[in-house]
């Protein structure tokens, strides 16, 4: 077997002779698939491949499980539930997307546990941020919250004590709320493992360097996947879902851009955490977010909102790109941030020490639909990506649409919205604010933060 280095991306990726013995030639439910992260995307699509029969299915991430740096690792997300549109719905392709979500936090054992119906308050203060939540289209049963006194009052009393200055809203009170998303992704690995999927972590034997391509075929396919070790895992498909990182690997054509967002936690005491139990999620577009604490650790966490950093660094060609990094810790400013938004809603936890930060990657498109498409240039690469700040609600499903792309069997609207598209980028517009509200109302650089946090974990 010869090996040598690809022209196209010298670093990542390296071209392989393959020989007649070609995992090609073995049937589909046998052939070895590889995914690339075993973040919500790819341990989403793990557990639609094992429960529709492929027994070869082989999962690389850079980290053990959970990974610490997929978005999905988290204590919750938000969800809210959409009933199948009717065939002719202009929103037909989110609806569709949504609807399956629906479907699989109600009725399937391996996500129903994490999901906790409490309702959801989606609310702004800016008049560009209540355009924006007033334009969505919500379902179910939703009441307007036209003051802070109507804020208060969909709360127990004694929790939103804050001024809640010009704030109004929608609070949608069932078939929404927020799921605990560590364990949702620790529950469907654990599943897929169960039907035979194997999993591989870690820095050396599970983070992949290069893609493997062939050299004797045309066009020239993608055949497998290097690992920090050495190995190669050659497959007959590969799925790279490796969120905010994939577009290291491949010339995505400036489809995606790395984005990343701020959080942190204040521990509460058990009697605290039990009288802010079950309270709806309170998402306001111009300040952030907070969710109830979680009932292992009691930990609140609490999200500022803003149009996301990226991290710009300027390569030979002159083109800026946005590289992820991991860090836990946060810029001072998203901490101050934190700290307006629980005074502007519950002062009494607004001077508490943070027990937890990070900033969270993920990949924004140009329209912040979803990247689920063969590459035209790699018959057998199949990308998962793209899921621009709004995939994890997904993750009962999308492995399902993921490997209904696969089999070719997605309906054909849906592949429509979600094909390979650089159409849309040509000229992107890398500093975008993607209809996000907060912050400086702009995209922030990491490369300009001056100060970090410096917090340490309890
Ligand atoms: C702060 C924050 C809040 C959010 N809130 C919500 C919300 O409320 N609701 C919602 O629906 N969505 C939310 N999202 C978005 C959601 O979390 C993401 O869209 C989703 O988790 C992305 O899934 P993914 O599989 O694409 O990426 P990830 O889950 O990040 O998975 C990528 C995986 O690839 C692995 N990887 C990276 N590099 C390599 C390598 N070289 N080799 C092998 N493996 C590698 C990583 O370790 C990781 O496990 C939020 C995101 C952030 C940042």
């Amino acid at each position: 077997m010869r090996a040598d280095q690809s022209s196209e991306h010298p670093s990542l990726s390296i071209l392989i002779r393959i020989n007649s013995a070609s995992p090609r030639d073995v049937p589909m439910l046998q052939a070895p698939i590889l995914i690339i992260g075993a973040g919500t995307w790819g341990a989403s699509t793990a557990l639609h491949l094992a429960r529709r029969g492929y027994t070869n299915v082989t999962v690389l991430d850079a980290y053990h499980q959970p990974s610490a740096i997929s978005a999905g690792n988290d204590v919750n997300k938000i969800v809210s539930f959409t009933d199948p549109p009717a065939e002719d719905d202009p929103n037909f392709v989110n609806k569709t997307f949504f609807a399956a979500l629906t479907r699989g936090f109600q009725h399937d054992p391996v996500f129903k546990p994490h999901f906790h119906n409490v309702g959801n308050i989606t609310s702004a203060f800016s008049p560009g941020g209540l355009k924006h939540i007033g334009r969505r289209d919500r379902g179910g049963d939703v009441v307007e919250l036209n003051d802070p006194e109507d804020f208060r009052k969909a709360f127990p009393s004694g929790i939103l004590t804050g001024p809640l200055p010009g704030w109004k809203g929608y609070w949608k009170k069932t078939g929404a709320g927020w799921v605990h998303a560590r364990n949702a992704l620790v529950s469907a690995i654990t599943e897929a493992q169960r039907l035979g999927v194997t999993f591989i972590g870690g820095d050396s034997e599970g983070r992949v360097v290069r893609l493997l391509f062939s050299s004797n075929t045309e066009p020239r396919d993608i055949v497998g996947a290097e690992t920090a070790d050495g190995q190669k895992h050659f497959a007959s498909k590969v799925i790279l879902a490796a969120g905010a990182n994939a577009d290291q690997f491949l010339d995505f054509k400036k489809q995606l851009r790395p984005t990343a967002w701020t959080l942190a936690h204040i521990r509460m005491s058990p009697e605290e955490a039990k009288a802010y139990r079950n309270l709806p999620v309170l998402f306001n577009a111009d300040q952030g977010f907070f969710i109830e604490p979680d009932e292992e650790k009691h930990e609140l966490k609490i999200c500022d909102e803003h149009p996301g950093y990226c991290n710009w660094i300027v390569g030979p060609d002159g083109e800026r790109r946005s590289v992820p990094f991991a860090r836990h810790q946060i810029p001072v400013e998203s901490a101050k941030r934190i700290r307006g938004l629980l005074r502007a809603t519950m002062p009494q936890l607004a001077d508490r020490p943070f027990s937890f930060a990070r900033i969270c990657w993920c990949a924004d498109t140009v329209d912040r639909n979803f990247l689920i498409d063969y590459h035209p240039d790699h018959p057998s690469l199949l990308l998962a990506v793209g899921a621009s700040g709004r995939g994890f609600a997904h993750i009962p499903s999308i492995g399902g649409f993921i490997v209904d792309r696969l089999e070719g069997k997605m309906d054909s609207r849906i592949a429509a919205a979600v094909r390979w598209r650089p159409e849309q980028a040509v000229n992107r517009d890398w500093d975008d604010t993607q209809n996000r509200f907060g912050g400086e109302y702009r995209v922030m650089d990491f490369q300009k933060v001056k100060e970090w946090t410096n917090i340490q974990e309890s």
